[in-house]
Parts: C-alpha cells; structure tokens; sequence
C-alpha cells in the first residue's frame, strides 16, 4: 500500500476530528457508516456517540492498527470493520455517514450514498477543498457546474469548516473542507441518467448558450437515436417529413431556454427543459 495512491493521511488534530464528529449530531440509536477509518480518529469518537459503526476500510494493516484499538473496550461490540473497496462494497442500513476517505474516491462516494436506499439522515464528508466548494456551488458562481446540480438535485449541501493540510500526518498536497449532505427526502421523481445526461450536454460548454451545446458534435446523432428507440418502443407514428433537429430547436424555442447559459440555469430551470424534451420523446439515457 502506497500512502499516495491509498490516501492515507491520517487526521492527527484532535479538535478538527472531535468537530467533525459533533457535527453529525449523532443520537444513541444511530447506526453509523465510516468510509476509510484508517487508525481510528474519527472512529472512536463516533463510537461514544452512536449504536453501532460499520467501517469500511481497504488496507488491512489500518483495519488491524484499529481492531487493536478497540479490543477490550466495550465499544469493540459496536464496531464491524468491513476490509475492501468502499466503491464495490454492500453497503449495510445506515443513519449517518462520516468519512474521511481519499479524494480520488470524492465523486463515486457522494453518488453511491444518494442512491443508496433507505435514505441516510445526514453524511459529513472531508473533500479536497476544490471538490467541497464545487458541491456548495450556486447558480451563477464561478464554481457552479454539473456536479453541483446533480448533488443538490438530491440533497441540500453546506460546507461546515476548512481544514488546513496541517491537521494531517503526513500532510497532503491540498487543503480540505468538510461539508454536510443532506439528502431530500422523498427524492425529486426524477431518473438521475436523464438529468446527468441533459447536463452533459448544457454544461459541456457552460457559458455557451444552450442552443450552441446542442449543436456540437455527436449530440443531434445520440438524441436522435435515443428517440428513435422510443418511438418504436411506444409505437408512435412519425409523420413524413419529421425533421429531428427543428423539433429539438423547437422545445429550446418554446421553453425560453436556446439562448440561457448553464452557468446560470438553476435546477428548476433545468428541470423544466427536461421535462419539455420527455413530452416529446426525447431522452437523454
Ligand atoms: N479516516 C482516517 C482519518 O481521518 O484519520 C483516515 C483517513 S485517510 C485520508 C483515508 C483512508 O481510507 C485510509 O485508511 C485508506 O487506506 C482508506 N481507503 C482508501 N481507499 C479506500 C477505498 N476505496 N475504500 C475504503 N477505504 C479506502
């Protein structure tokens, strides 16, 4: 195991670990999940708190360093340590979620705990400082991009406090923040292929207007065999002479949207223009 490729920075600030902690709010009945203990920081802390953890932790050799930890106490009952990818693990029912898991992972993990069902109640998650502020991003902001709509089309994000790269032994090359997930609860009935899709498209070029990202290369072809599958799939007649790109011109016309930039779209704006292609067949999945 390399300390680079395995993210292995441990937290050695035990006021940042404890605040992290105490920012989950944990309840006594809580069942915890922790992505990447390594030796524990965080682990024994939410261990005083919660039910029971579940901590998923790739490289034996930390699983080890925490099992020793534990052993003897009474709050060795409580901890399962699952040793493996978070990214292929089965996940176990959870209420809260508290990681501080190596950045390469960031994307893959906020992605597998939205989908995960029933709904956690709230994750605190540590991210490269970059990632952090892209996921708070607004509409409007430098920073707001196709991750940040796809997470806040399923949760509402705060960032709760920078951490320094000096909180870490050894220290990695980025500054961190820790941010809280909240996920929305039920979720907007929408299918996360056909928004991910449409955002492809609209943030491919974020500050080109809407009608041009439709425009660029390969994307009239995807759509239009995208709807061609559904018209033979629901049976629909197509009238002679259907030109694909004037219907999709059409609904960017119609919906106010060909000239708006994503850069300045905001979730419901973007909802909207999904659900105006659905009304007429086409499908971004
Ligand atoms: N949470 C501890 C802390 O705050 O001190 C350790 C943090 S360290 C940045 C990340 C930990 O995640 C390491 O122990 C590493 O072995 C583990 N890890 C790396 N990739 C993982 C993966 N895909 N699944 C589970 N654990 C992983």
């Amino acid at each position: 195991f390399n300390t680079e490729r395995f993210g292995q920075h441990i937290l050695k600030n035990p006021q940042t670990a404890q605040s992290i902690v105490d920012t989950a709010n944990l309840r006594p009945t809580d069942k915890v999940l922790e992505v990447g203990p390594g030796t524990g920081n965080l682990t024994v802390r939410i261990l005083e708190k919660a039910k029971h953890v579940t901590a998923v932790e790739m490289d034996p050799r930390m699983a080890a360093e925490l099992t020793k930890r534990v052993q003897g106490k009474p709050e060795q009952r409580k901890l399962e340590i699952m040793i493996g990818d978070f990214v292929k693990a089965d996940l176990p029912y959870f209420d809260v979620c508290i990681s501080n898991t190596p950045y390469q992972i960031s994307s893959p993990l906020v992605f597998r705990l939205l989908s995960h069902r029933p709904l956690f109640r709230v994750a605190i998650l540590m991210f490269q400082r970059e990632f952090a502020t892209r996921l708070v991003a607004t509409p409007g902001s430098a920073l707001w991009s196709r991750l940040s709509a796809n997470v806040q089309l399923y949760s509402k994000v705060d960032l709760i406090m920078h951490v320094s790269k000096n909180n870490f032994r050894p220290p990695p090359k980025v500054e961190s923040s820790v941010v809280r997930i909240v996920p929305r609860d039920p979720p907007p009935p929408v299918e996360f292929a056909e928004f991910d899709g449409l955002g492809r498209i609209v943030f491919g070029r974020r500050n080109k207007t809407v009608h041009a990202n439709f425009l660029a290369k390969g994307v009239m072809e995807m759509l239009e065999s995208n709807w061609k599958t559904w018209v033979s799939v629901n049976n629909v007649m197509i009238e002679d002479g259907t030109d694909f790109k004037k219907k999709v011109e059409q609904v960017l016309e119609e919906t106010g949207f060909a000239e708006s930039r994503a850069a300045k779209m905001d979730i419901n704006d973007l909802l909207k223009l999904l659900s105006a292609f659905h009304d007429v067949g086409i499908h971004f999945a």
